[in-house]
């Protein structure tokens, strides 16, 4: 590791910081030398050895170890002055080389004992400081430590809030030793008092009785596949309301790889409500622009119901005139009675699908055969298309699997694209109108149904505009069928997509309904 070097203002304040604690040294010496002066003249008495020690032993503790072997050898120097005075500068030369035998052993005791009090009193310096400096280095980690939990205290109280508002509860949950951790946010959504042991019983206790097999089946396959969830569910609240969550959750191996999950509940409920609210106020605005379609095919749907009618009172004179003749031919007549039965029939069939389709508002999906959801729709329109001289053409491909789907809502999206075919070869008189109708199953497994026209097409600039609410380029259009189309087909899990056809005439309107595995298999 590479050490930090000194900057000046640093080498100049450890070099001063020096040069004062070997001057603590001279001084302390000096400072022994003239209580020495004062008790001799004084007192009369001369505690030279203890003084110098006590200089030395305060250099050692307030400069340190170099300082105080300074102050030691300057001590020497003074007790042998002490002990034998030069009586001038030369003898004080010479003095100093010239220590008596009996001094000898007295100036190397002081100087031990001098050493060893200077050796300690430094360590003991030493050791004192160090035991400040640990203190003040606890002292600043308390501090900091303090600092940190005041920190976590109040993210974690950011945290609570924000699950709060966003009504999200985290929770942790440990396979191996089944502890399960929920956040405050957690309990609020689940309707609990906070408790310490959260158990899986809690969860299935308030879980919808619907919905209890798939909370205990995800459950399961999590501990014991130990992958990633996202499912959701109820809750049956025990004031009876219902809540509605979405949990979602990441497996995580511990270092001793133990399965954990660290997951998120977050209440739907208002969302989910919201979406009914959607789902309900797009029913009924399909609704209303079922009914006004309805009202365009008067006609069609007259003409429908009159063929039958017209034919059951044809049939009814018939009967009338076999039973009038002198012998009665019972047989005629009960032809005529079996005409007019199915005709009847067939009228009240056509009124049966008016009805459907004029009150019906909630979805109601079942197996149905689109070819028989298309042949249906179209005997309807069938005066429709002759009114305005389309042919049309139907290429079913034959026995396709069933789709599961709502008939009134098909049927709707079918007059739709229908009647805008009709609409789009109104102004086309230079070839024939001819409207085609195809069924088929595709690569992907879908139904696919196209209804291709040869009228004026779709200018480029309306291409992107089509499906908008309100687009309409028609002077009495709504501009609401193929928004609302495309929303029936999405809703079925299919898509509703348009094209110029290839020949340059005409439009092709394609929507594709997915395969039911459960109805097909
Ligand atoms: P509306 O029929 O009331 O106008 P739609 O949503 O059914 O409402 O149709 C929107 C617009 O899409 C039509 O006004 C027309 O401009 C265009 N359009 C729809 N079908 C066709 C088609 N087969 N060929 C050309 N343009 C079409």
């Amino acid at each position: 590791m590479i050490g930090r070097l000194k900057s000046p203002p640093d080498q100049w304040r450890s070099k001063s910081s020096t040069i004062s604690h070997y001057a603590i040294a001279v001084l302390s010496v000096a400072i022994a030398i003239v209580l020495v002066e004062f008790l001799t003249v004084f007192l009369h008495t001369e505690p030279i050895a203890s003084l110098m020690i006590s200089a030395a032993m305060f250099a050692a503790w307030f400069g340190g170890f170099g300082p105080g072997l300074l102050a030691i050898a300057l001590a020497v120097l003074a007790i042998h002055f002490y002990v034998a005075p030069p009586s001038n500068s030369f003898a004080l030369k010479n003095s100093l080389f010239s220590l008596g035998v009996a001094e000898l052993p007295r100036l190397i005791l002081f100087s031990i004992a001098a050493l060893f009090v200077t050796i300690l009193t430094s360590a003991q310096r030493a050791a004192e400081q160090s035991l400040r400096r640990s203190r003040d280095e606890l002292l600043v980690a308390f501090e900091h430590q303090s600092q940190i939990k005041d920190a976590l205290r109040q993210s974690e109280m950011y945290l609570a809030e924000a699950q709060r508002l966003s009504r999200t509860g985290s929770f942790g949950w440990d396979i191996s030793s089944g502890n399960i951790f929920w956040s405050e946010e957690s309990f609020r959504i689940y309707g609990y008092d906070p408790t310490p042991f959260v158990t899986l019983d809690l969860v299935l206790q308030r879980a919808h009785p619907k919905d209890r097999t798939l909370v205990q089946r995800t459950i399961d396959s999590a501990s014991s596949d130990g992958k990633d969830f996202d499912y959701k569910y109820r809750l049956l609240m025990t004031d009876g309301s219902v809540k509605h969550i979405h949990v979602v959750a990441h497996a995580v191996r511990d270092q001793g790889n133990q399965l954990k999950f660290i997951g998120a509940v977050m209440d739907i409920t208002a969302v989910k409500q919201a979406e009914e609210e959607l789902h309900k106020t797009r029913t009924e605005l399909a609704h209303a622009v079922r009914v006004s379609t309805l009202g365009e095919l008067t006609a069609s749907i007259a003409h429908e119901v009159n063929q039958p009618l017209a034919a059951i009172v044809n049939a009814a004179i018939a009967c009338l005139r076999w039973l009038n003749r002198e012998t009665p031919n019972l047989d005629e007549a009960r032809r005529a009675v079996e005409w007019i039965t199915k005709e009847g029939n067939r009228a009240g069939e056509v009124i049966r699908r008016v009805h459907a389709l004029a009150n019906k508002t909630a979805t109601q999906e079942a197996p149905l055969d689109i070819n028989d959801v298309i042949s249906e729709i179209i005997a309807l329109m069938q005066h429709e298309l002759d009114s305005h001289r389309v042919a049309l053409r139907m290429e079913f491909a034959p026995s396709l699997p069933m789709v599961l789907a709502d008939r009134v809502e098909l049927q709707q999206v079918i007059i739709n694209l229908v009647m805008n075919g009709i609409d789009s070869m109104e102004p086309i008189t230079d070839r024939p109108r001819e409207l085609v109708i195809g069924s088929r199953q595709d690569k992907a497994d879908q139904i696919v149904v196209t209804v291709e026209d040869c009228g004026v097409g779709i200018s480029a600039e309306n291409v992107d505009r089509l499906f908008d609410a309100f687009f309409t380029t028609k002077p009495n259009g709504m501009g609401m069928g193929l928004r609302i189309s495309r929303s029936i087909i999405e809703a079925h899990g299919g898509r509703l997509s348009a094209t110029n056809n290839n020949s340059g005439l005409g439009a092709t309107f394609l929507f594709t309904l997915p395969l039911n595995e459960e109805i097909t298999s």
